[in-house]
């Protein structure tokens, strides 16, 4: 990303603000032009000495001076309220919604292929570097720039000499700073990269911490940690040692800067040229506006710092969502639910969000191509049908199921639904139509009733406890409510009441049916539940798929038999469809997997 391309896109993030910092733009000018004035008025109160004006003249300068620092203060304050009010809390705000909307958009096939630690890293780094980044440049850069700028412009209409030997400085030392910018960007890209990397590796061993206690691993661990960390440190340590040394090769230009105006501002006083008090004045300003100067090459390092961080960031937000939804799509209000699948071939790929897009081909692992999950698959379910969907571990059942909710589209073929291509559809509204129960429920760390009703919508806030209660007998949820204290209101998930994995299929159930779907997705969601429990879900599943189409994909016999009929995958391919009877007849792959669960009886 160019400097330019970057410059504008932090302009598009700020583009609300852009009155707003204008504002505060003007309360800075009016500051530092305050700035101004102090020094003038001390050079004129010493040349009064010199020509012995009166002591009341001499006082009333002393007071405007007063005066002016007064404003001052009192200019400050305002300003520092109004950007408490509007800019300091609203500036992350914004940032937050536009990146949680940002990764709204992507797919879930996008989500699914990915590192949460390095999207996690990338994004609370960037989104914290954009919002610091606004904050540095907005209360430290442009003030010293207004000032330097409105201090050599004085100066040069005081003194041309004067004015130009400033000028001179200040821009040999800007100079330099771009040069230093130019110079240090690549090499500190490569150090964020190695922190991000590090940030990664630290995420991945509290994810799995469970994993690295059981084994014993707790020194491993430590140790890994430290290494990575190591690791940044020492190549951010080098960087910034050496960008030290050249910065402060650097401040010897203000430095000189100051002698050749303080050395050339003596003779011209000495010439007659203009008075002591002036040489006092054009001191004071230009030390002013070199000692600003300065402090901008410390706060540069941070820059570029930020610089990469959002770059990152930026990058991230510009990767593409891969399911986009036409600008006017299908909304119908009901589904009747029938689904075909048109000779689809889906195959899961490994584009991801947050990874180095141009830098994935240092990693070996990142590239390795996999082949279609699902090939040329084509069948139809009915509107109102139950259809089991069976096939050994891996033969692309759960694959079926990302298909249909859009969660990637597919590479070649077409999936239909209700006459109406899933393209053309109104994502959202069919996603609210469909009840999904997952293997692996995922809760909220929240209480029961807001992981129950999490998929309403807007319609969550009115569930009456009534309502609750039927749910709950239908998912069986109410087979374990002796446990929670709360009842709904108990905290389910990673920091309350912990449920074994049966009871989280039971209120993924439960979440799935409260939505009174159109079409209804069981994807192995009864198989950590034991025989009873099954026994009571199925009955229930069954009372559930009344009047609406129904996907079951089990392991069980028992709990696809009473499917109107089943769908045999092997190896990402169709390999029968029909009854029980019919398949036992005539597919192979079916008999086969039949034949297993019977032995494994
Ligand atoms: P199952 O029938 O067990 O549900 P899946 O549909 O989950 O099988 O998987 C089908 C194939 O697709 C498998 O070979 C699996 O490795 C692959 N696969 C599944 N999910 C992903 C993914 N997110 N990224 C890449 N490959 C995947
Ligand atoms: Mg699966």
């Amino acid at each position: 990303m160019k400097l330019r391309q970057f410059l504008k896109k932090v302009f598009e993030v700020y583009h609300p603000f852009r009155w707003t910092m204008a504002k505060v733009f003007v309360f800075i000018a009016l500051i530092q032009a305050l700035n101004l004035v102090t020094p003038y008025l001390q050079g004129k109160t010493i040349d009064a000495l010199f020509s012995k004006k009166p002591l009341s003249q001499i006082w009333l300068l002393i007071g405007i001076a007063l005066a002016a620092s007064l404003i001052r203060i009192g200019l400050f304050y305002w300003r520092e309220r109004y950007e408490l009010n509007s800019v300091d809390f609203s500036i992350p705000y914004h940032m937050n919604q536009i990146t949680v909307g940002r990764l709204c958009e992507y797919s879930i096939g996008q989500h699914i292929s990915e590192n949460s630690g390095l999207k996690q890293s990338k994004i609370n780094r960037g989104q914290h570097s954009l919002s610091a980044l606004a904050q540095t440049v907005l209360y430290q850069i442009i003030p010293i720039i207004v000032e330097v700028i409105l201090l050599t412009a004085v100066t040069l209409y005081f003194n041309k000499i004067i004015g130009l030997i400033l000028l001179a400085g200040v821009s040999l030392y800007i100079a330099f700073m771009l040069y230093l910018n130019h110079l240090f960007k690549d090499e500190a890209e490569m150090v964020e990269k190695l922190e991000h990397e590090h940030s990664k590796f630290q995420n991945e061993v509290l994810r799995n911490i469970e994993l690295v206690l059981t084994n014993a691993r707790e020194s491993r661990a430590t140790k890994e940690c430290g290494k990575s960390l190591k690791g940044v440190q020492n190549a951010s340590r080098k960087l910034w040692l050496r960008f030290v040394r050249l910065a402060l090769l650097g401040s010897a230009i203000p430095t000189f800067t100051r002698f050749v105006i303080f050395a050339v501002g003596a003779f011209l006083v000495y010439r007659g040229q203009f008075t002591v008090g002036w040489l006092a004045i054009f001191l004071m300003w230009s030390n002013q506006a070199l000692s600003q100067l300065s402090q901008i090459s410390w706060l540069h390092r941070q820059l570029i710092q930020m610089y990469t961080s959002v770059k990152k960031y930026f990058d991230m937000l510009d990767v593409e969502p891969d399911v986009k939804v036409l600008p006017n799509p299908v909304c119908p209000d009901r589904f009747q639910g029938k689904i075909e699948f048109k000779n689809v071939t889906f195959q899961y790929k490994r584009r991801e969000i947050a990874n180095d897009i141009n830098n994935d081909e240092d990693a070996p692992y990142a590239k390795a191509e996999i082949g279609p999950a699902l090939k040329n698959a084509s069948f139809t379910i009915e509107a109102g049908e139950t259809v089991a969907f069976v096939g050994e571990s891996g033969a692309g059942k759960s694959t079926v199921v990302h298909a249909l909710i859009r969660a990637q589209d597919p590479e070649e073929g077409q999936i239909i639904i209700d006459g109406n291509d899933l393209r053309v559809l109104d994502l959202k509204r069919f996603r609210e139509a469909i009840g999904i129960v997952n293997q692996q429920v995922s809760l909220f760390d929240h209480t029961l009733r807001y992981n129950i009703t999490y998929g309403l919508n807007g319609r969550a806030a009115k569930v009456t406890d009534a309502e609750l209660d039927k749910i709950a007998e239908m998912s069986c949820v109410n087979r374990f409510f002796s446990r929670l204290e709360k009842g709904y209101d108990t905290i389910i998930g990673e920091r309350g009441v912990k449920l074994s994995g049966g009871e989280c299929q039971r209120v993924g159930i439960a979440r799935a049916l409260i939505k009174n779907p159109d079409i209804l997705i069981f994807d192995e969601a009864t198989s950590n539940l034991d025989s009873e429990n099954e026994a009571l879900i199925r009955k229930s599943i069954e009372k559930a798929s009344k009047g609406r189409t129904t996907i079951i994909i089990a392991h069980r016999f028992s709990t696809i038999s009473n499917a109107d009929k089943i769908i045999v995958l092997s190896k990402g391919e169709v390999a029968g469809i029909g009854t029980h009877d019919e398949l036992m007849q005539n597919c192979e792959p079916y008999r086969r997997l039949i034949q297993n669960q019977v032995s494994m009886l």
